[in-house]
């Protein structure tokens, strides 16, 4: 059976992805900035949470992994490359490993940039990819400790994925990120249509994730950069943006 996969609102802007399967009874858990909101969605559907999977070691990703871990004995899963930042850690995981919910496989993908060891947690034959803070709908993640050729790596990567592929991002910055989008493209009438679908969907206190390859592929300035550079100086622009 298909995953079903919950968004839990944190903090002012963070997702979280609460992801169970049917099959298995299996739950796990996406970069828990908290662990009360997660812990009270899971036993209201009856779901035991039995791993936390994180993308990077930000406390708004991990902020929860201790008290879900205490609560629920769930084993934390996370980058090999930030093992020292996230002490909960019980495996750690690289490029090309297979992590599996029930039988449903998923890949890691390393995606350093926003931080050194970022990685994605990409579902091939369920059509999603866990991406935290590398790929945002109409955006992408800072370069806190990475390089633009290293984003613009990671999202000619992501862009490779099937185009019907969800994206699972963990923040709402969809509306701004669409602002500094119609700036950098400003004759683009598919970003021009999406925002006024953002525009209305959050006047409507709407989400506007899960986003998809194919949307990120017509929308998102930095997946279509055609270079590094074009990369580096969209990420500086935005940076600076005021819109
Ligand atoms: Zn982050
Ligand atoms: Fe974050």
């Amino acid at each position: 059976m298909a995953l079903e996969i919950v968004r839990i609102p944190a903090l002012s802007d963070n997702y979280i992805w609460l992801v169970h399967d049917p099959d298995s009874a299996e739950t796990m858990v996406v970069d828990p900035a908290q662990a009360e909101p997660v812990l009270a969605e899971a036993d209201k559907r009856g779901w035991a949470i039995t791993a936390i999977w994180n993308t990077h070691w930000h406390p708004d990703h991990t902020g929860g992994n201790a008290g879900i871990k205490a609560a629920t004995g769930a084993e934390v899963i996370a980058p090999a490359g930030e093992a020292e930042r996230i002490p909960t850690a019980d495996k750690l995981v690289g490029e090309g490993d297979a992590v599996m919910l029930g039988h449903h496989a998923a890949r890691v993908m390393e995606v350093p940039a926003h931080t050194a060891g970022h990685v994605a947690y990409h579902f091939a034959e369920d059509g999603a990819a866990f991406v935290g803070d590398t790929l945002f709908a109409m955006g992408c993640g800072r370069l806190f400790e990475g390089t633009a050729a290293q984003m613009f790596a990671n999202m000619q990567r992501l862009a490779k994925l099937p185009p019907e592929t969800r994206v699972y991002c963990a923040h709402e910055y969809t509306q701004s990120n669409g602002r500094y989008a119609l700036a950098a493209e400003p004759d683009n009438a598919a970003i021009v249509r999406r925002m006024a679908e953002v525009d209305a969907a959050r006047a409507r206190g709407e989400a506007t994730v899960p986003t998809t390859i194919a949307a990120e592929l017509a929308t998102n300035p930095f997946m279509r950069a055609q270079s590094a550079e074009i990369l580096a100086e969209r990420r500086a622009a935005k940076d600076a943006f005021r819109g």
